[in-house]
């Protein structure tokens, strides 16, 4: 008989429903009490994706407030990179007195995102951005440089149309 009232009543699905209801209650109830926007979904790609603070992304040269490039080419970095993916060069210029580089290559296939290049940067002169949307067409888009005309090593690059909201840009 209880087997049999069970076919007709539904309790597991009730039941179901009721655990599904009640933690969809708490989240709608304390989204709202915090006057938090009710968003549990990315509207990605309409919108960029917002990373969290720690991504690490494609390799990026800083320049400071005067727009003077950061890197003092002490070499940490390069030394540092267990896949051997940065190659720089230094020189100097004048009324700087600092070395300068004159070249800074980065293959950036082979990076493996670790973050010890930045680490050891004692000048905070590289980040790891936040742009993910790394894949291109041609391998030698990989390659980037000081001089790269589809992306450098300054500023994200036009393939991050989607992966870095405009404020980071
Ligand atoms: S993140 Fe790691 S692998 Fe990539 S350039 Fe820096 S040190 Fe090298
Ligand atoms: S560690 Fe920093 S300052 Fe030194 S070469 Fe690398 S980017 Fe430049």
């Amino acid at each position: 008989m209880k087997k049999f009232l069970k076919t007709l009543i539904p309790f597991d699905i009730a039941k179901g429903l009721t655990i599904t209801g009640t933690h969809f209650a708490k989240v709608f109830l304390s989204a709202n009490r915090r006057k938090v926007p009710f968003h549990v979904v990315s509207e990605y790609p309409e919108v960029p994706a917002k990373m969290q603070p720690r991504f690490r992304g494609r390799l990026q040269m800083l320049k400071d407030e005067a727009g003077e490039i950061k890197c003092v080419c002490c070499l940490a970095c390069e030394k540092i990179c267990p896949t051997q993916v940065i190659t720089i060069e230094s020189g100097k210029k004048e009324g700087r007195k600092t070395k300068l580089p004159t070249r800074y290559d980065f293959e950036m296939e082979r990076c493996i995102f670790c973050e010890f290049c930045v680490e050891s940067c004692g000048f905070d002169a590289i980040i790891l951005n936040h742009q993910f949307e790394l894949a291109v067409y041609n391998r030698e888009d990989m390659s980037l440089s000081m001089e790269g005309t589809f992306q450098n090593m300054f500023g994200v690059s036009p393939v991050a149309k989607f992966s870095v909201a405009d404020e980071e840009k």
